[in-house]
Formats: C-alpha cells, sequence, structure tokens
C-alpha cells in the first residue's frame, strides 16, 4: 500500500498541533469544547479523526500516536464507531433535527458514562436554531465527551460559541504557490512569506505593500513583538504609538493582528525545524524568535495564538481596538516567563 496514512497526512499538515494534542491526551488535560478553524487542505478533519483514534486506539505506539490498525481505529476511519458521532451539513446548512440527533447522543453518553467524541465539520453552516441547541450541551458537559467543532472560516461562527470553545487555529504549512506568484510579482523576499499568509492573491498582496504600509507594519509590530518578549511594559505603549496609526481601517485592524499571530507562528515552525529568513514572517527578529523557539513550550505558543485569535473575532463586534489590543499586549507580556 503506497497511499500516506491517516496519522503520516495529519503529521505531515500540522506536526506542532498533532503533538500538542497527543500530548493533551496522554496527561488528560483535553478539554471538552474545540474550535477547529483551518482553511481546506490545512488538515482540520484528519487532526479531528485522529484525536479521536487516539482516544479509543488500543494499541497506541510509542510515539504517543494511534496505530491505524486496531478494530477501533478501522471504524473510526471507516466512519462506522458508535461513540464517534460525526455531522457534516445536509446540503447548505447543518439543520436543528442533525443537532437534535447528537443531542440525543450525547444524553446516551450521560447515562452510560462512555467516552464519546462528537465532530461537527463547516459548524458555520448551522442555521441559527441548530446553532442555539448546539451552545446548551456546550455549556453543561455531559459525561465523558469532547466535541470538536470544525470550520473554515471562524469569521462566519456566532461569537457565543466562539466564547465557549477553545479555537484552535490551523495555518497552511506548506509554502503556497502565492510565495512564488509573489517573487515573479517583484515583491522583496523578507515580505514573500508575511503576504502568503495574510493574502490570497497578488492583487490583495499589492495593496498591502502599496505606500510602504507592509513595510512600516513588518517594523512596527516586530518592535511591538520585541518588546513584549522582553517583557517590557513599553509593548503597551508602542500599541497606541506606533500600532493604531497603522490601523486605519478595520481590515487593516485585522491584518495587524494576523500579522501578531504570524510573529509567534514564526516561532512555534522553529521549533522543529531550521527556517531559513526568507521562510519567516518576520525576518528582522529572526534571532530573538529563534531564541524564543528554545525557550517557550508548544503549549504556552499556542496559548499566546489562541489568545490573539479570540481578539481577532472580537473585531467582528463593535469593540474598540485600542482597548482590545492593549488587553491583548497585558494578556501576552503575563504569559511570557520572565
Ligand atoms: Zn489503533
Amino acid at each position: 500500500m503506497t497511499e500516506e496514512s491517516l496519522v503520516t497526512t495529519a503529521q505531515r499538515l500540522q506536526p506542532q498541533l498533532l503533538d500538542h494534542f497527543m500530548n493533551l491526551i496522554n496527561e488528560q488535560r483535553l478539554a471538552h469544547a474545540y474550535l477547529f478553524n483551518g482553511a481546506d487542505g490545512t488538515g482540520r478533519q484528519q487532526i479531528a479523526q485522529v484525536i479521536a483514534m487516539r482516544l479509543f486506539c488500543q494499541n497506541v505506539t510509542a510515539e504517543g500516536l494511534p496505530c491505524g490498525q486496531c478494530a477501533e481505529c478501522r471504524r473510526i476511519m471507516a466512519g462506522d464507531h458508535p461513540d464517534v458521532v460525526t455531522v457534516v451539513p445536509d446540503g447548505q446548512r447543518i439543520k436543528v433535527d442533525q443537532v437534535r440527533y447528537l443531542k440525543s447522543e450525547f444524553t446516551k453518553s450521560a447515562v452510560e458514562g462512555n467516552q464519546k467524541i462528537f465532530i461537527v465539520d463547516q459548524v458555520e453552516r448551522m442555521t441559527t436554531g441548530a446553532a442555539n441547541s448546539l451552545l446548551k450541551f456546550i455549556e453543561e458537559p455531559v459525561g465523558n465527551t469532547v466535541a470538536l467543532l470544525l470550520t473554515a472560516n471562524k469569521n462566519l461562527i456566532l461569537p457565543t460559541i466562539l466564547s465557549r470553545t477553545q479555537i484552535v487555529d490551523f495555518i497552511r504549512v506548506a509554502p503556497s504557490a502565492l510565495a512564488e506568484a509573489l517573487a515573479t510579482a517583484g515583491v522583496i523576499p523578507s515580505q514573500r512569506y508575511l503576504l502568503s499568509t495574510l493574502t490570497e492573491s497578488v492583487q490583495a498582496a499589492k495593496a498591502l505593500t502599496a505606500e510602504d504600509w507592509l513595510k512600516n507594519a513588518q517594523v512596527s509590530v516586530g518592535q511591538w513583538f520585541t518588546a513584549v518578549c522582553a517583557g517590557d511594559e513599553r509593548a503597551f505603549v508602542r500599541v497606541q504609538t506606533e500600532l493604531l496609526p497603522l490601523a486605519t481601517n478595520r481590515d487593516l485592524q485585522g491584518t495587524i493582528l494576523d500579522m501578531i499571530v504570524q510573529a509567534w507562528h514564526d516561532v512555534l515552525r522553529q521549533q522543529n525545524a531550521t527556517l531559513a529568513d526568507d521562510q519567516l514572517a518576520f525576518p528582522q527578529v529572526a534571532k530573538l524568535s529563534r531564541q524564543l523557539a528554545q525557550r517557550l513550550s508548544v503549549d504556552r505558543l499556542v496559548a499566546i495564538m489562541t489568545l490573539t485569535l479570540e481578539t481577532r473575532s472580537q473585531l467582528a463586534g463593535n469593540m474598540n481596538f485600542q482597548g482590545i489590543l492593549e488587553a491583548l499586549t497585558l494578556q501576552i507580556l503575563a504569559q511570557i516567563p520572565r
């Protein structure tokens, strides 16, 4: 058989997230509700399935991974395991009766006390009624259950669901063809990787580089990042003096937060790999991010990125940008060991 196994695919697409979740399960610290936010091709379904396999596998490998061979693993891969309940949209929408089915399964598991895992893909397609039903059982977890909600676009998820789940962002690991297209379009090497994470097209990338916006933002976010990592409270001041003047509209505010996520993602990516400067979003602070990759745990990095993404979702509401960015800065400062 030459086909790549599910575990191998998950490992290739999201090596750090896979490690992170396998560790959580090992330490019995898995939360009861997650939102996996990732575009198609980032491995959100594969990671969800491997988590389910790991929870039920009868023959976990020495590396702490599900074997992929035992009866439990096979049934999960075939979509035929009684304790792994999967819901996908029926047509365009996830309907109330599908959530009702989930709910009855949840209730059963409370009675039986068995481990049960619920996987709802394209959760953004829930009708409001379905979302409200789902909320009820996220709020009142029963028995030994884990809910994995999957979406390609977190911006379409109701804030009430966002606030009750742990959000995990799936960032594309493979270097995209966009980076090459940007090179052809004349974008300088130090901006290519960052732009490929922020935009989907050369045209959108060009708009960001106009009038040196991206260049200035890269410098300012880099300086903010440096101050935060030093535990320097002046990071807080930089929000007002440097980041705010760049974030002149909601889109650019979102872009600044996306850039902050990428600064931490640089660190995370360097924990398992040696990356050249032009493979980093912030090459000008490469030395710092390499040091941090040795100093900070995956858990802490994921926590910081999660905080940033939660802040990103607050933008959808009518929150004041300065307020949320200052709050985020303080929260991250608290995460950095002195
Ligand atoms: Zn197995």
